[in-house]
């Protein structure tokens, strides 16, 4: 076993800090935001930081060098992931970034013929150009096979009708990696996947929500209304889009998570910072020891979820199909990081509930327990695993 990085992996990893703390941090933060924050969402600022990222070869991390990308395997993604979520406190932009690069141009690389990989990636990947994966429904959510956008075959063309909710990066996407029923009642063989140009005639997207957390990230819904997309846009084969989308969340489960580690460890810093500073009863907080245990637990629930979720990736890098690893590591890392966000406010006393680092990092967890499938729907995967639930529908599938 080797716990270290690659140089060169560490080396990009110190590099990424420094384009967070740069180009992603404070005042960027806030241009990033949406209506909810009292901010409108710029999307002219999201995509001048976004070419930025691209350049530093972040936006196209993992997709293979001849396609435009910087060729990392899993573990060095994650290791990039962990530096945007160190480097910078809008957690929200690196989610955005694993958004377009995990679910939407890894299902092209996996998936995708030699021509739609030389036609997509290489502006996907050098930040010219922005990608969602949009699945979810307002009706099917856990329930991700149950989907009523509807893609009728018409020969060299596929129309599609419907609607999806909570797609990221939709109000600035490019393209669209899109879950459509082509045989509803196939189960887990009736979806297909498709690469949908978000200029195409009948596709319009709805107004950035108003969200608890991530306000970085601009998420929206997206509609079709008679949406005719060449059969040249079908990702893998017709039936195939489960598998489409199962490869996809495998790196999500993992990859995305590592964001949340680096905001984790930035946190915990700080933390233990002010717990050294703050003096109360004539000595540091920290030396009570119902504050140093706190801060003990803190860091034991991040390097617990660390290790999880690096072998996790360890194990994606080396090809892996394990779905219970990326699993155990959505899980352990989403929980460590809202509590981890609970314990930082509590360490700050009444300035932990102003607005600040420890209040974002637990804003930005919540929704870190229900995307990428919900930590519920985690157990109910693991739990089959385990060869604990007979009923794959009723368990809830995604
Ligand atoms: C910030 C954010 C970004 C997102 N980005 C995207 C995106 O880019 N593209 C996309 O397609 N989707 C996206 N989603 C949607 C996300 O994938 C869904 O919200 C998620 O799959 C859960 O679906 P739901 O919200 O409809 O909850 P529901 O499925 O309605 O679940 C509600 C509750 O019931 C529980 N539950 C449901 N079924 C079961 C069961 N069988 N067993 C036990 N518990 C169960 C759930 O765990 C949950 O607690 C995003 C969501 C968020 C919050």
């Amino acid at each position: 076993m080797n716990f270290e990085l690659d140089p060169d992996v560490e080396e990009m990893r110190t590099m990424t800090v420094a384009f967070a703390r740069r180009e992603l941090d404070g005042r960027h933060q806030a241009a990033g935001g949406h209506e909810g924050a009292g901010v409108p969402f710029d999307a002219d600022e999201f995509r001048r930081r976004w070419l930025l990222a691209g350049k530093q070869g972040v936006v196209g991390g993992v997709v293979p060098v001849e396609y435009g990308g910087s060729g990392l395997d899993a573990v060095a993604a994650s290791a990039v992931m962990e530096a945007l979520g160190y480097g910078s406190s809008d957690t929200g932009f690196a989610f955005s970034v694993a958004a377009h690069l995990f679910a939407s141009l890894m299902p092209v690389v996996e998936f995708g013929t030699e021509e739609q990989k030389r036609r997509l990636l290489p502006a996907l990947c050098s930040g010219e150009r922005i990608a969602a994966h949009a699945i979810t429904e307002p009706e099917a959510g856990s329930d991700a096979l149950n989907l009523r956008t509807r893609a009728e075959s018409r020969g060299d063309h596929y129309v599609l009708h419907g609607s999806k909710c909570f797609t990221t990066n939709a109000p600035v996407a490019d393209v669209f990696v899109v879950q459509a029923a082509t045989e509803p009642g196939r189960g887990f063989f009736g979806l297909t996947a498709f690469v949908v140009e978000a200029d195409t005639p009948g596709l319009t997207v709805g107004p950035p929500y108003a969200k608890v957390g991530l306000r970085g990230s601009p998420t929206a819904d997206v509609h079709f209304d008679g949406c005719v997309v060449p059969s040249a846009n079908v990702l893998g084969a017709r039936g195939a889009g489960a598998s489409v989308f199962s490869s996809s969340m495998k790196w999500e489960r993992t990859c995305l998570f590592a964001a949340y580690l680096g905001a984790m460890r930035r946190v915990l810093e700080s933390t233990v910072a002010y717990a050294g500073e703050r003096e109360q009863f004539g000595a540091p907080i920290g030396s009570f020891q119902a504050v140093s245990h706190r801060l003990v637990d803190m860091t034991l629930r991040l390097e617990s979820a660390r290790l999880l979720l690096y072998k996790a990736a360890w194990g994606l890098a080396r090809g892996s199909e394990d779905e219970v690893g990326p699993a155990l590591a959505k899980l352990a890392v989403s929980e460590a990081a809202v509590q981890l966000g609970l314990d930082a406010i509590q360490v700050r006393g009444a300035l932990g509930v102003l607005e600040g680092e420890a209040e974002t990092l637990l804003r930005d967890a919540l929704p870190a327990r229900i995307f990428s499938g919900t930590n519920e729907i985690q157990k109910n995967n693991i739990a089959r695993a385990l060869g604990l639930s007979g009923n794959r529908r009723r368990a809830g599938r995604r």
